[in-house]
């Protein structure tokens, strides 16, 4: 008989063994599908050796393997990738495999799905929820479950709606192939110093060995279309490409660039998808025809049948990073992966993280940079409004330079766009009579006022309520007050001082799909706005030839809260934005509203001095043995129960490991000490670079007793402290 050991998708169990039933064959990567109890679940037929052995199973008590999915194995590179990922981040495997093979690998690519579409015939009885859901619903099609999320209604009412006939059934294929790239489609007009990097790049896909290439080129340089080379060369290969993006907002003006480029648009992968989307793009890509994928961080576990070329794009943004569940970094993973699978990795940049300069430093990193502009368009000029000196009026956000610069904009028929990196209205409501702060009742956090939909809502856990009328605390009328500014408040201003002009409010709030960040592209674009307001979302990607003034509300934002990155954050969104202004033939300014107009970031903003930015940013995190030049993890315990995290936390605290080098920070209570309903304590590891930070930390926990009721998140290579 044949045994299998299985990895199933599951976090809380390592592998199993099975049997494999007779006449059938599992071999190593199979996707099967296995009895756990009395559930199914799907997993990996893995090597024997990875993980340990679990208990012993003799023959005859074990279980049969449900079912073999006609799906190609996930290749032994993968294998490894999972293996390391769960390994470095001190995550199970199960939940780093999940990211392999999410639902769509399961379901049958053959099997046609049944989605819903509007048919234009009104029901005869059509109720408020009725005419709302269908104007939502507009074109769109999906399942039920999508059209219902969609419009928020209850799945009820779309089915009402289509027993009525304003809803009919489409049939979907899913395996339907997708257009074929093709890299002579559209060829760039390059200049010399993008054909000398585009030639570097390409020369490095041929040659298909392991190598991370740093693509550093300023705002407006044209790395897109010189990586775009570089995918064009793996295409000619007859291999798959994968570009990662940060932001989904940002795909749909990608898909477009691609378009132009390569005839058709690339594959996409990401949360917006529909479940039928998904699931053609899994098998197109796990058979390798998906020549192209665009997506979000989550592409990068896909099992692609014959990967040529990884892109990350915007590498420095420290969205990356995923904070919940397998806490990893998406541009190191993506490295490990060029590794494994000997292909070179193209990291793409204005403002490259610390980290990645210092590999070029260190030799590991080939470093390419692209010094000007396309075109012969120049580096806008940017300057310091010092608040100090110039303060905006009472109640008001914007000091009389940049209302000047506005003025001078619109009259000129030139475009604007005010950075502030702060969604909403206001970030605090409070009560002029007693001084109560209405905060979240679920953490640690005030709730944001959102006007524009009349609601005040948590950031951290998405709880919502109306605005209260009276104060909940003294019970005064009227005595709650906005407190500071958001984009919508930013915007109520610039309506207030310029009735005539056109604005738009660009946040995660406002640009929430694909479809409207391609509306606002075509807006802009067409000339149908004049002032845009936006949060981090608008700082990148984006190329407006007639925007040419920036202005940066509030820079000093993002330097409180003490994170070490803050600088270097600060010093990378601030460029990323002012790199927006004057991208065509006219000039751009960007004017920077800050407190502070001597710390070293906004100097050397202001100078135009990234390299004696990052020399003396280095020096700093050197000395203080900061990443990249230490390391830091973070242990964050959790439970509703307050007594039992804090338990948990000083039980851990008392058998902390001492060893040479390394220091421990806590327990105490984490900066956010609630978050969703759950108490939180923090324990801070900081070691040198060498030290094994995550053998230190799995013998640790092993140590003592977990209650039920207490969660451990680890953290390795933290990018929020909080
Ligand atoms: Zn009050
Ligand atoms: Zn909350």
């Amino acid at each position: 008989m044949t045994r299998a050991r299985v990895l199933l998708l599951t976090a809380a169990l390592g592998p199993l063994d099975y049997r494999v039933p007779q006449g059938s064959d599992a071999p190593l990567g199979s996707v099967v599908v296995a009895p756990l109890g009395p559930r199914r679940m799907g997993g990996v037929v893995w090597e024997d050796e990875s993980f340990g052995a679990p208990e012993p199973v003799g023959d005859n008590r074990l279980r049969n393997l449900y079912e073999i999915v006609p799906v190609p194995p996930v290749p032994a590179p993968l294998r490894r990738l999972v293996e390391w990922t769960s390994d470095y981040y001190l995550a199970p495997p199960g939940a780093v495999l999940r990211m392999v093979l999410p639902g769509a690998a399961f379901a049958d690519a053959r099997r046609p799905i049944v989605e819903y579409r509007a048919t234009g015939e009104l029901p005869a009885r059509m109720t408020p929820q009725r005419i709302v859901a269908l104007e939502k619903i507009g074109a769109r099609q999906g399942l039920v479950r999508e059209l219902a999320a969609l419009a928020d209604v209850s799945e009820a009412v779309i089915r009402g709606l289509v027993q009525a006939g304003a809803l009919e059934a489409v049939s979907v294929s899913a395996d339907a192939p997708y257009p074929e790239p093709d890299p002579d489609f559209g060829p760039p007009d390059l200049s010399a110093e993008q054909a000398a990097a585009a030639s570097q790049l390409r020369d490095a896909v041929t040659a298909a060995i392991f190598e991370t290439l740093l693509l550093d080129g300023v705002t407006g340089s044209g790395k897109t279309e010189v990586y775009m080379e570089a995918i064009a060369a793996a295409v000619e290969a007859g291999k798959q490409a994968l570009v990662l993006l940060p932001e989904i907002a940002l795909t749909e003006p990608m898909l477009t660039r691609f378009a132009a480029r390569f005839g058709c648009e690339p594959v996409a992968w990401h949360s917006g998808l529909r479940s039928t989307e998904r699931r053609r793009a899994w098998h197109a890509i796990a058979r390798g025809e998906a020549k192209i994928v665009v997506g979000a961080r989550s592409a990068l576990f896909l099992p692609y049948a014959d990967l040529g070329l990884i892109v990350v794009d915007e590498a420095h943004e420290t969205s990356f990073k995923q904070e919940d569940g397998v806490h990893y970094h998406a541009r190191d993973v993506a490295v490990m992966r060029g590794h494994f699978e000997a292909l070179p990795v193209i990291l793409a940049s204005a403002t490259p993280a610390l980290e990645s300069l210092a590999q070029v430093e260190a030799g590991r990193y080939r470093h390419i940079i692209l010094p000007a502009r396309y075109g012969g368009a120049m580096l806008p000029d940017l300057a310091a409004i010092d608040m100090r000196q110039d303060p905006p009026d009472r109640g008001r956000w914007l000091a009389p330079p940049l209302v000047d610069a506005l003025a001078d904009r619109l009259h000129k028929g030139e475009q604007s766009l005010l950075f502030l990196n702060r969604r909403g209205f206001a970030p605090l409501t409070l009560c002029r009579t007693c001084g109560h702060r209405i905060q979240c009742p679920n953490c640690t956090a005030w709730m944001v006022e959102h006007r524009l939909v009349h609601r005040l809502a948590c950031h951290h856990c998405g709880h919502v309520m109306p605005p209260p009328r009276l104060c909940p605390e003294c019970e005064d009328e009227d005595s709650l007050v906005a407190c500071g500014p958001g984009v919508e408040r930013v915007a109520d201003e610039v309506t207030l001082r310029f009735p005539e002009a056109r604005t738009a409010i660009v946040t995660s709030d406002t640009l929430w799909s694909p479809a409207k960040a391609a509306e606002f592209v075509a807006n802009v674009e067409g000339g149908l706005i004049d002032i845009i307001i936006g949060t981090q979302l608008v700082t990148k990607g984006y190329h407006f030839p007639n925007l040419t003034l920036v202005g940066v509300v509030d820079a000093d934002l993002g330097l409180d809260g003490g994170d070490l990155r803050a600088s270097e954050r600060t010093f990378q969104q601030i460029a990323q934005v002012a790199g927006r202004a004057g991208r065509g033939v006219k000039p751009g300014e960007v004017l920077i509203q800050t407190r502070v107009p001597d710390a070293p970031v906004m100097a050397a903003l202001v100078a135009n001095d990234r390299e004696g930015f990052y020399a003396a940013e280095a020096a700093s995190r050197r000395q203080a043995g900061a990443p990249p030049y230490g390391r830091f993890a973070a242990l964050v315990i959790s439970s509703e129960d307050i007594d039992v995290a804090r338990g948990v936390a000083q039980r851990l605290g008392q058998k902390a490991p001492v060893a040479d080098g390394l220091a421990i920070y806590g327990p105490a209570p984490a900066p956010l000490a609630m978050l969703r309903g759950r108490h939180r304590f923090r324990l801070l590891l900081h070691a040198p670079r060498s030290f094994d930070l995550q053998g230190t930390i799995r013998d640790w926990v092993a140590r003592i007793d977990w209650p039920a009721k207490a969660r451990l998140a680890i953290d390795v290579d933290p990018y929020s402290f909080v």
